[in-house]
C-alpha cells in the first residue's frame, strides 16, 4: 500500500474544536505551577539543567548524528541516515527537558538552541505531515509498513516535546508540527480506515497530551482506538509487517481483557499509561479493571524492592513471577521512570495512595539511580548487585534513558500535589510552594521538609480570602504504617509501624483516614500549619520465599530510601558480609559523603579465608550502607542490597 505525500492536510491551528471533559479523578498541579525548594531534590534539577541537558545536547548533536539526520532531509541530497531508526525520539526527549528546564529557569542561549532545533524539525516534516528522518533518508514507500520500526513511537515523543515546549514557552511552532503529524496519522488510520498496532507504546499517552491542549477530542478518540487495536492479531494477520512477536508489545489479548504484565517494561509502562490517561476521561472501568488487575501482578510478584521492574536483560522484559535476580536485574531505568508516570495516572483515576507509595519508590531508588551523583554519567539497568563489572556510561548506542531520567526530575513538580477542585492532595513531600483553585476559593500552601533525611513535614496554608474550608489531604506513607510495598512481596521484620503525628498549629488534629490520606476538613486561616511526623527508624526488609535471590537476605530501608552496601566504605569488598538479625544498626548523616546523606552502620562478621586457604572463618568489621540511588560514584567494585542474615547465605564472589 503506497501513499502519495501530495496528500496534503490542512493544518488545524485552532485550538479549541471541541470542549474537553473532566476526568473523572484528581488531577495533579502542573510543575508550572510548583516552585521547587527542596534540599533533596532543587540541587539535582538544577544540575540537570546545568550538566546533563548540555550532556545531552552535545551527544545529540555533535557526539552522534540524531541531530544531523533532521539537516539531511530538506537539503534533498541523497545523503543517508546514520544511527538507528528510533533515534529521533532522544531528540524529542531532549527537547522535552530542555523545554522543562526553561520553565524551571530561563535561559536565553538555551531556549535558542531548542528554536534552531524545532527549525531543523520542522524542515524535515514533509507536506502531508509525516516526521520520520529514517524512512525519509532511505525508502518513503516503506514508510507505515511495519509496525516495529517506531514511526508511532517517535511522533509521540515528537507530541509530548510539543506539547512541553508549548507550555514552557509559549511558542507553537513544534506543537503546529506535532498537529500536523498527528492530523496525518489520523487522516491514515482509524475507525473504517487502516488498522494499526503500536509496535513501541507512547503514541497514545502523547496524544492525550495532545487533546489536553488542543481541547481536540479527535485525539482522545484515537488514542482511545489505538488501545482497542491492541489483541486482535491484526499484526499477525497482516502480510506487510513483520511484526510477530505480539506478547512482546502486549498484543495477545484486548488491553481490557488484560490481568498479567507480560513483555518489554517500558512499553508496558507507556500503554498502562495511556489506557489509564483514557480512562480518566472516558471513565471506561474495563480499562479501570485491567489497570488495577495488571498494577497488582507488578507490584505483587515481579518488581524489585527499589521499585525497578523488567527483570530480564535479554530483551528487557518481565520474565516469570518472582523471577528477580539481584546482580542480572535489568531494571532499564526508562521503566522505572515509566512506572513514576503510571502509578501518578493509577492515583489520578482511583484517589488512592497505593499508588503514590509505588511512586515514590520507583522515584527516590530506582529511577534516582539511573543519574551519577555529577550528572553526567548514566545506568541503562540498574542491578542490585554487583561484583564490579558494572560502571555508569557516557551514553548508550540506544539512548533512551539519558534523557528520560533528564525530562522525568526537570518536571519533578508534577508529582507533589493534586487536587478534584474541592480536596487538596499532598502526595510527595517535597519541599516547595504551589497555588491551587477550588471551587471554595483559590489557596497557596507551602511545604517544608527535609526529607528524605527527616521525616517532619509543615505544609503553611494561605487562602486567598481569610479564612476557607476546604478538606487537605496529605499521604500517610505505606512504609509509616509498617507495609513497604503493598501486597506481600516484601515485608518489614519485626516491625509493625510507627506511630506517627498530625498536628494544627501545634495541636494534635483529628482527621479521617481514606484511601491511605489523612483528610483533615476545617476552616483554613492564613499560616495555619499543618504538621507531619513519620518517623525515620532504620528497618529491615525480608523478602517472600519465591524471590529465591533474596531467601536468608535482609535489606536495608529508612523513610523511603532503599540501601545498599558498597565497596569504598567496606574494606574493598561487600559480598562477605553478614548482617544477623538482632545486631543493633546505627544511623548518622555524613554532609560531606556522596552530596550528603544518611547512612546506616553496625559491627558484623564477615566471612573471610584462613591463611592456609582451605576454611574461612569470621571476624566482625563495621559494615556502612549507603542510600541505593548514590552507589557506582566512586569507581567501580562490590555492591548489593541484599545482605545474608546468616553466615551459610554468603556466597563470596570470584574477586
Ligand atoms: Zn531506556
Amino acid at each position: 500500500m503506497r501513499f502519495s505525500i501530495k496528500l496534503f492536510l490542512i493544518v488545524v491551528s485552532c485550538l479549541t474544536v471541541a470542549q474537553a471533559q473532566q476526568p473523572s479523578g484528581l488531577e495533579p498541579i502542573n510543575f508550572s505551577k510548583v516552585t521547587i525548594r527542596d534540599r533533596f531534590w532543587k540541587p539535582r534539577i538544577d544540575q540537570v539543567t546545568s550538566t546533563t541537558i548540555p550532556v545531552c545536547i552535545e551527544q545529540t548533536e555533535i557526539k552522534t548524528p540524531r541531530v544531523r539526520n533532521f539537516e539531511k532531509v530538506p537539503r534533498n541530497a541523497g545523503e543517508k541516515h546514520e544511527g538507528i531508526f528510533y533515534d529521533d525520539s532522544d531528540v524529542f526527549k531532549a527537547l522535552e527537558a530542555i523545554a522543562y528546564s526553561l520553565r524551571n529557569k530561563p535561559d536565553p542561549m538555551l531556549e535558542k538552541k531548542a528554536d534552531d532545533w524545532i527549525d531543523k524539525i520542522a524542515a524535515a516534516q514533509l507536506p502531508d505531515g509525516y516526521l520520520n528522518t529514517y524512512y525519509t533518508l532511505t525508502d518513503l514507500n516503506k514508510r507505515w509498513m511495519d509496525m516495529s520500526m517506531h514511526e508511532d513511537y517517535n511522533g509521540g515523543h515528537l507530541i509530548e516535546a510539543a506539547v512541553a515546549y508549548y507550555e514552557a514557552t509559549g511558542k507553537r511552532k513544534l506543537l503546529d508540527v506535532a498537529i500536523k503529524f498527528a492530523n496525518h496519522f489520523d487522516s491514515i488510520f482509524g475507525p473504517g480506515k487502516r488498522h494499526w498496532v503500536t509496535g513501541h507504546e507512547e503514541l497514545e499517552l502523547a496524544l492525550v497530551k495532545l487533546f489536553r491542549i488542543t481541547k481536540d477530542r479527535r485525539y482522545l478518540e484515537l488514542s482511545n482506538w489505538l488501545l482497542e487495536e491492541r489483541g486482535h492479531r491484526y499484526a499477525v494477520g497482516y502480510t506487510w509487517t513483520d511484526w510477530k512477536d505480539t506478547a512482546y508489545a502486549q498484543d495477545v489479548i484486548p488491553v481490557r481483557n488484560q490481568r498479567e504484565i507480560t513483555g518489554h517494561a517500558v512499553r508496558a509502562m507507556y500503554l498502562y499509561t495511556g489506557a489509564a490517561d483514557v480512562a480518566s476521561y472516558t471513565g471506561d472501568q474495563g480499562y479501570v479493571d485491567a489497570m488495577k488487575a495488571v498494577w497488582e501482578d507488578v507490584v505483587y510478584r515481579n518488581m524489585y524492592i527499589t521499585g525497578g521492574i523488567g527483570s530480564s536483560g535479554s530483551n528487557e522484559v518481565f520474565s516469570v513471577d518472582y523471577d528477580l535476580p539481584n546482580e542480572n536485574a535489568y531494571c532499564e531505568t526508562c521503566a522505572s521512570v515509566g512506572m513514576v508516570f503510571w502509578n501518578q495516572r493509577m492515583n489520578q483515576l482511583t484517589g488512592d495512595t497505593r499508588y503514590i507509595d509505588i511512586l515514590e519508590r520507583s522515584l527516590y531508588n530506582a529511577a534516582n539511580d539511573g543519574l551519577s551523583l555529577d550528572g553526567k554519567l548514566f545506568f541503562y539497568g540498574n542491578p542490585l548487585a554487583s561484583d564490579g563489572r558494572h560502571k555508569r556510561r557516557e551514553w548508550f548506542g540506544t539512548a533512551c534513558c539519558p534523557s528520560n531520567i533528564a525530562r522525568l526530575v526537570s518536571s519533578l513538580g508534577n508529582y507533589i500535589y493534586a487536587s478534584n477542585s474541592k480536596t487538596v492532595f499532598v502526595n510527595l513531600f517535597v519541599a516547595s510552594s504551589t497555588s491551587i483553585d477550588l471551587t471554595s476559593g483559590k489557596l497557596s500552601l507551602e511545604l517544608d521538609s527535609n526529607y528524605p533525611w527527616e521525616g517532619k513535614v509543615l505544609v503553611k496554608v494561605n487562602p486567598e480570602k481569610k479564612k476557607l474550608r476546604f478538606p487537605l489531604a496529605i499521604r500517610i506513607p505505606g512504609w509509616v504504617l509498617g507495609h513497604p510495598v503493598p501486597g506481600n512481596s516484601y515485608t518489614y521484620l519485626n516491625y509493625s509501624g510507627s506511630q506517627y503525628a498530625l498536628k494544627v498549629n501545634g495541636q494534635p488534629v483529628a482527621y479521617n483516614l481514606e484511601n491511605g490520606y489523612a483528610v483533615i476538613e476545617r476552616e483554613w486561616k492564613k499560616g495555619d500549619v499543618l504538621e507531619a511526623d513519620f518517623p525515620m527508624e532504620v528497618r529491615r526488609v525480608v523478602a517472600k520465599p519465591e524471590i529465591k535471590e533474596d531467601v536468608n537476605r535482609v535489606a536495608l530501608e529508612r523513610g523511603p530510601l532503599v540501601y545498599c552496601v558498597e565497596h569504598p566504605d567496606n574494606d574493598g569488598k561487600v559480598m562477605n558480609l553478614v548482617l544477623p538479625d538482632q545486631i543493633q544498626l546505627q544511623t548518622q548523616f555524613e554532609a560531606s559523603l556522596l552530596g550528603g546523606v544518611q547512612t546506616i552502620s553496625a559491627d558484623v562478621p564477615v566471612v573471610v579465608p584462613t591463611a592456609d586457604g582451605n576454611g574461612v572463618v569470621t571476624e566482625v568489621r563495621k559494615m556502612k550502607a549507603i542510600p541505593y540511588y548514590s552507589w557506582a560514584n566512586r569507581g567501580q567494585g562490590e555492591m548489593q542490597v541484599w545482605i545474608p542474615r546468616k553466615i551459610s547465605g554468603v556466597r563470596l564472589s570470584a574477586r
